[in-house]
């Protein structure tokens, strides 16, 4: 099935030309901010086709998607999973060395949102990467049953400032995951083992590349990511970014592409921005002592 959120957290279900209105099927009374499709992934129950099929229906042209998870319990994310893009980078370590890391589930954006720019004077980055949405649960699960804890995949930016804080830090403000616009569930989609990733800005081709060069791919991530921390349902991991990062600056577009999965298309702002200097918090005449 391919399930987003629309028309103010309505649970919708795509069927050919068409998006049924699932909501009635899922326990959304207790949905609370995490959305009507973390309820439905919590309860570990599947919709019904024939329920699904006889759910109000409305034309899938011109519904506006919002984020499907507006707020995971966690977004992890993969630092440095494809070798072309740790070549661009000023250091040679992979997710091996870094391990994974965390970002603030205020942080994501509803498609066709804007990314609000931080800082006037630092660049930020785009980062196109296939994510991973988890169905049930689990601490230290294995590499062989790693799949079955999927229950989709969505595709997300992985917006990041570049300077020097921690990347928690960085990848962490208000709007700097996009999430959306569908979660495509594992048996619809099949195989996440090549999957073609383009993300384009104004139109212009920045990243092309395939989950097939993932260092890690989803059962490694998955496995080792619930050695560290217990995944819960709805959890959100972000693959990585392959090659072609770069900034994105006040009025572009962005659109990130990923076979079988969908496009997710954004723009940036630069309005409220501040110099890096005038960031809040004392920097000057710390004395220890
Ligand atoms: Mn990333």
């Amino acid at each position: 099935m391919r399930l987003g959120l629309f028309g103010g957290g309505r649970l919708g279900v795509v069927v050919g030309d068409l998006v049924h209105d699932a909501s009635a099927l899922v326990p959304i009374e207790a949905a609370g901010v995490g959305g009507a499709l973390a309820a439905l992934i919590r309860s570990g129950a599947a919709l019904d086709a024939d329920d699904v099929a006889a759910a109000p229906a409305f034309p899938l042209e011109g519904i506006e998607w919002e984020a499907p998870l507006p707020r995971p319990g966690k977004i992890i994310g993969a630092p440095a999973n494809y070798f072309e893009h740790v070549d661009e980078m000023p250091d040679s370590s992979t997710v091996v060395e870094w391990g994974v890391f965390l970002k603030a589930g205020t942080s994501v954006l509803a498609p066709g949102g804007t990314i609000r720019l931080p800082y006037l004077d630092k660049r930020t980055d785009h980062e196109g990467e296939l994510a991973v949405v988890i169905g049930r649960g689990g601490r230290d699960i294995s590499l062989e049953s790693a799949r079955a804890h999927v229950f989709g995949y969505t595709c997300a930016l992985d917006i990041t400032v570049r300077s020097t804080e921690d990347r928690s830090t960085r990848k962490s403000f208000d709007t700097f995951t996009p999430l959306g616009p569908l979660v495509v569930t594992a048996d619809e989609l099949g195989s996440d083992g090549d999957l073609g990733l383009r993300l384009t800005v104004n139109g212009g081709l920045r990243q092309e590349s395939t989950t097939a060069k993932l260092i890690y791919g989803v059962p490694e991530l998955i496995a080792y990511a619930s050695s560290v921390m217990t995944l819960e349902p709805g959890d959100v991991i972000a693959t990585g970014t392959p090659a072609g990062v770069g900034p994105i600056v006040d009025g572009d577009v962005v659109e990130v592409s990923i076979d079988r999965v969908g496009s997710l298309r954004v723009e940036v702002t630069a309005d409220g921005a501040i110099r890096y200097a005038d960031r809040p918090g004392p920097r000057t005449a710390l004395q220890r002592g």
